[in-house]
């Protein structure tokens, strides 16, 4: 099985810091992806109070993953069958636990994950990288003061809301949130390089974020 370009349904790997988030961003934009970002979902949850929110707050906060039955309820609430819609999946799965669930979701809803992109991108790189990186506290989109800044300096360009730093982006939550990554990401990248090796593909992101999209695109056919 050859992986089908562009892929309608993929999901995208990357330490935090690595540049995913807006590397999906771009993606959505460009080739009509609905962006599936369970960090993003529970931050929302979060900032509505909700009754989720009330019980995941604390493990945003500390950067510790949040229980695989709680993200089992969240994609429940949030995640519909696709319709014709693409579905780019972003920080999700995130754990060996996971990764069942995911299929079971694509059995329920009737699509299926045409391949696996993995960002590459050093622990040292990835740290820098997110210490300069700010958020709107109202809409969630995401800058970087060096690679991606607002229009006006902390003030987001959707709705004019100053930005705020992430309360997950300190420097002792920054490394427990890399060493999170290596124990819980790398035996699930391991997962699909073996039961997949076809729809698996890998960028390096240690390179401006500009490269890293032109390789990412290249990668899944989109130039072709
Ligand atoms: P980053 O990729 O920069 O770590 P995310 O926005 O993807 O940021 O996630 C922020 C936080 O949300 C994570 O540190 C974790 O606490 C929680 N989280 C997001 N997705 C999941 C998931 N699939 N499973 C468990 N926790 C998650």
């Amino acid at each position: 099985m050859v992986l089908p370009v562009p892929p309608d349904h993929l999901v995208i790997f990357g330490r935090p810091g690595s540049g995913k988030s807006s590397l999906a961003e771009r993606l959505g934009a460009e080739f009509g992806y609905d962006l599936i970002r369970t960090g993003e979902m529970l931050r929302a949850a979060i900032r509505r109070h909700d009754f989720l929110g009330q019980r995941v707050e604390s493990h945003l906060a500390k950067g510790d993953l949040v229980p695989d039955p709680l993200i089992f309820e969240l994609l429940e609430l949030n995640l519909k069958s696709p319709g014709t819609d693409r579905l780019l999946f972003d920080g999700f799965p995130r754990t060996m636990g996971q990764v069942p669930l995911l299929e079971q979701f694509e059995e329920r809803l009737n699509f299926r994950i045409e391949c696996y992109l993995e960002i590459a991108v050093s622990h040292e790189e990835a740290v820098a990288r997110m210490t300069g990186r700010r958020v709107c506290p109202k809409c969630g989109t995401t800058y970087h003061l060096i690679a991606r800044p607002p229009r006006v300096p902390e003030t987001c360009d959707l709705d004019g809301t100053r930005l705020e730093r992430r309360p997950d982006d300190t420097k002792e939550v920054v490394e427990f949130r890399q060493k999170i990554y290596d124990d819980y990401a790398v035996p699930i990248l391991r997962h699909y390089q073996e039961k997949c090796p076809e729809f698996y593909r890998k960028v390096d992101g240690n390179q401006p974020l500009e490269a890293v999209y032109v390789e990412a695109r290249r990668a899944l056919g989109m130039d072709g």
